[in-house]
């Protein structure tokens, strides 16, 4: 089983239609603990992002993914911006040029994306934020890929592993971002950067089965 430029594509397209449908959703969780802005960042990030990859067809993995990453990087302030362009620069960086990579390099790929924005942001799980759900995705997608599992499987196991570590962040008390100044009244809400995580599993999931996704 094998990854294609155009599955990464459709994911790409289906999160960016995930942010515009999700944006005021996420805007209204980071207004409960931080400044209310998160899904008009991850949209308006998006929107570029697709902007730019229409005008620039015929790109391998990781340069589509880099090119993405570098676009969040310039369009999107706040600290989403940075993570998630880090986290798609070194998934793109890892993945390589080529237009089809294995499952396991897909999953490989995954891990450099997210041991980026750890290394970024230096949020550990438990911290609340969207580490609480890209951890427990990556872990599983490895796994899954590891035991053969089919690769729509195995991101939608990682897909609920990330919804599971959205909905775990609820209780926490914030120790990173902007959510971390409120300190013990930041428990009680979901982490809005855990959400849009979930969200980009949860495309993958349906990318890579070839139902499109939303
Ligand atoms: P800002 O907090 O600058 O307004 P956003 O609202 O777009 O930016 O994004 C907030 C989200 O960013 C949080 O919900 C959290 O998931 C994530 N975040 C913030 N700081 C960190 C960090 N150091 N490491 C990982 N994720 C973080
Ligand atoms: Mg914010």
């Amino acid at each position: 089983m094998t990854v294609t430029t155009g599955q990464v594509r459709q994911w790409i397209g289906a999160f960016a239609v995930a942010m515009a449908e999700h944006k005021a959703g996420l805007t209204d969780l980071d207004s409960q603990i931080g400044d209310g802005d998160h899904g008009i960042n991850m949209d308006r990030g998006m929107r570029a992002v697709t902007e730019k990859l229409d005008t620039a067809p015929g790109q391998g993995i990781g340069p589509l993914l880099r090119t993405t990453g570098m676009t969040l990087l310039s369009k999107v302030g706040g600290a989403s911006g940075p993570l998630y362009g880090t986290f798609f620069l070194e998934m793109g960086k890892a993945a390589g040029a080529a237009d089809e990579i294995t499952d396991a390099d897909w999953a490989a790929a995954v891990a450099a994306g997210v041991a980026g924005v750890q290394r970024r942001g230096k949020a550990e799980p438990g911290d609340k934020t969207m580490v609480d759900a890209l951890v427990p995705a990556r872990d599983e997608l490895t796994t899954a890929t590891t035991e053969g599992a089919p690769l729509a499987d195995a991101l939608a196991r990682a897909a609920d592993a990330a919804e599971r570590g959205r909905d775990a962040t609820k209780p926490l008390v914030a120790r990173k971002g902007r959510a971390s100044y409120l300190g013990e009244r930041s428990a009680g809400h979901l982490d809005p950067g855990a959400a849009s995580s979930a969200l980009l599993f949860r495309c993958a999931a349906a990318a890579f089965s070839g139902q499109g996704g939303q």
